[in-house]
């Protein structure tokens, strides 16, 4: 009697799944055994950071939280803030009957994008120019202990679309038109989530622990495909070209272990993605043996009627019996836990479907430790924009620069330029502008012009470099008269895109903005040029490229713009090749490496080398 009383004093009951001795599969069936339906579809639900509160996650058994566009915390909080507040809503969940912990998730596309202060990388289009597989996996490593120091395990990243018509407004989160490019950048993967360990079973998901976190291979699948280029627009493709081009890199990502896959807003052949049961049970599940958790895309089951949340009910009955198994819902999770409820209650939608979505997603909290390790601590903060995730991101620059053209006449290269000189001009809206310099997915889910967040612009860079003798000038959008009357050595100017996402990026004529051109002709006209291009995809440049002398695609090279003066000046060479194809004119798009009637301005792979100089 007295071992019976302290046995029950001391020791919590016993339950398998709290057990990290057990095996996974077993944990995950004790659990699944104990759960209510409410719990279970609790676990599919995920809401969105501005109406999840800790009362709300103990209530609706919210399974995940996202951070969408909005301001919570606060623009420069800092990561000690961040940690507070999904702290705070893991103890509603923690706090629950069973304890189930909730995932938080971010994207986290090119670094952690949304925090303050944080590593911006080169955005994927940069990533591709690099063909520097190896790179790109360490830039994942450094991105995963970046979003842990704000206390989050999951990035929505990385987008493996295959953009295959610039005009799209996602084309710069593509790494490349070619699949074979893409399904190599796939090694941001294995960087994110940790190695998968030698002995284990391929397409399991796999994250190895709190210094990794959860990736996403997103939009499956066609995503890079659509008509035109339009976001979220249909496909159509045979299917033999849906396989061969946009699926390729899905089985990498299985196969590395990628613990989530999400669906696209797009269709194909006139199907919407969030209701093709044929390719996400089928294809996905099936027959690629993926074995994490399908997430919708925000709102995406609503987008299933036109228009969208038409007829809600129908939408979730859509996409959940397509093998969707958690729903980014992210404002409305009354209705959809109660029209979830109401499907399964009426058998439209069966147990079996709701208990396979379920355990995927417990196997994947099982998976990387979450029971174990749910509340974050404040030891990671140091590395959130840590110096050498800095460096990391500064080499990546370097290597996606692709230098077009160098010099009017081969024997006469413009590059490197000479460090000494008497005066300079740094011309151009993106020389000394942050937020231009990292694009959209940057602070704000649009991205923003000006200071937004720290970093060295392409101007400050220059002034680094070059001799202390040498006089740097800046003008943003200097006149012809101004730049004719002092006497340059040579002038950089830099324009490019404005900061764009998703549709607001769409664009059906792709010319250079203004006043881009108006400051090649005044500069370019009457002093010796290098252009820098900061844009997300090829623009109509030809029209300019006689004026110029020299020209350089740098992408979205993110907060690290010394990266383009160390190549610039010689200290490293020019070594990036493009990702993509660079047309004369859009009304040659469509138009992709391989091609029959291929006849670009520089074909794809194109990219002039430069030495280092030793001494300059
Ligand atoms: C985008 C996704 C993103 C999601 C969450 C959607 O609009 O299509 O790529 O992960 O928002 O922010």
């Amino acid at each position: 009697v007295l071992y019976c009383w302290a046995a029950s004093v001391n020791a919590e009951e016993y339950r398998i799944y709290k057990d990290p001795k057990q095996p996974i599969n077993r944990r995950i069936n004790d659990l699944m055994d104990r759960m209510t339906l409410a719990e279970k579809i609790g676990q599919m639900t995920q809401i969105e950071r501005s109406v999840a509160s800790a009362e709300v996650m103990k209530k609706y058994f919210i399974g995940s939280v996202l951070s969408g566009g909005g301001s919570v915390p606060a623009p420069q909080a800092s990561p000690e803030t961040w940690i507070d507040m999904v702290n705070d809503l893991q103890k509603g969940s923690l706090s629950t009957r069973l304890g189930i912990p909730m995932i938080y998730g971010i994207d986290a596309v090119h670094g952690h994008n949304n925090v303050y202060k944080a590593t911006i990388f080169p955005h994927n289009v940069g990533l591709g120019a690099t063909r520097d597989p190896q790179l790109v996996k360490k830039i994942g490593a450094a991105t995963a202990l970046e979003v842990r120091a704000t206390g989050i395990p999951y990035t929505f990243a990385p987008c493996i679309a295959v953009c295959r018509d610039p005009r799209w407004g996602r084309c710069y989160e593509s790494y490349s038109e070619d699949p074979n490019v893409v399904r190599a950048m796939t090694e941001i993967i294995p960087g994110l989530q940790g190695d998968t360990p030698a002995n284990g079973r391929k397409g399991v998901p796999y994250v190895a622990g709190p210094r990794n976190v959860m990736a996403c291979a997103k939009h499956y699948v066609g995503d890079g495909g659509t008509t035109k280029g339009i976001n979220e627009n249909n496909t159509v493709a045979t299917r033999h070209a849906l396989l061969s081009i946009h699926m390729p890199a899905y089985y990498d990502s299985i196969i590395k272990g990628v613990s989530t896959v999400m669906i696209s807003y797009s269709s194909w052949n006139g199907i919407k993605m969030h209701a093709n049961r044929d390719l996400i049970t089928g294809f996905l599940k099936t027959i690629q043996r993926f074995r994490g958790f399908v997430i919708s895309d925000w709102q995406g089951i609503d987008r299933i009627t036109s228009p969208p949340h038409a007829n809600y009910t129908y939408s979730i009955l859509a996409g959940v019996n397509a093998g969707i198994d958690m729903i980014m819902v992210p404002y409305n999770y009354t209705e959809f836990i109660d029209g979830l409820t109401s499907l399964v209650k009426s058998n439209f939608i069966s147990m079996s479907r709701i208990d396979d979505a379920v355990k995927r997603i417990l196997r994947v909290k099982f998976t990387m430790g979450l029971f174990e390790h749910p509340l974050a601590d404040y030891s990671m903060t140091k590395y959130l924009g840590s110096q050498e995730h800095r460096e990391l991101a500064r080499e990546a620059v370097r290597k996606s620069l692709v230098l077009l053209k160098n010099g009017k006449s081969a024997d006469k290269p413009l590059l490197p330029l000479p460090k000494k000189a008497s005066k300079i001009l740094v011309a151009g809206t993106h020389a000394d502008n942050i937020g231009n310099q990292c694009g959209g997915w940057t602070i704000q889910w649009q991205g923003q012009s000006g200071n937004i967040t720290d970093g060295t612009t392409i101007l400050t860079a220059v002034k680094n470099t070059v001799d202390p003798k040498t006089e740097v000038v800046f003008s943003e959008n200097p006149d012809s008269g101004y730049v004719k009357s002092n006497k340059f050595s040579y002038a950089i100017v830099v324009v490019g895109e404005p900061p764009y996402a998703e549709t607001f990026g769409d664009n059906l004529n792709l010319t250079l903005p203004d006043p881009g051109p108006s400051i090649i002709t005044n500069v370019c006209s009457s002093v010796k040029c290098v252009v820098v291009l900061i844009t997300g995809r090829p623009v109509v440049i030809q029209p300019y490229l006689k004026q110029i002398d020299a020209l350089v695609a740098a992408w979205l090279p993110g907060t690290e713009g010394q990266g383009v003066a160390d190549v610039l000046y010689g200290d490293y060479g020019f070594t990036g090749k493009l990702s993509r194809t660079w047309f004369k004119n859009v009304d040659q798009l469509p138009m992709n490496v391989g091609d029959r009637h291929y006849d670009p301005l520089f074909p794809f792979g194109y990219g002039l080398t430069t030495e280092p100089v030793k001494a300059n």
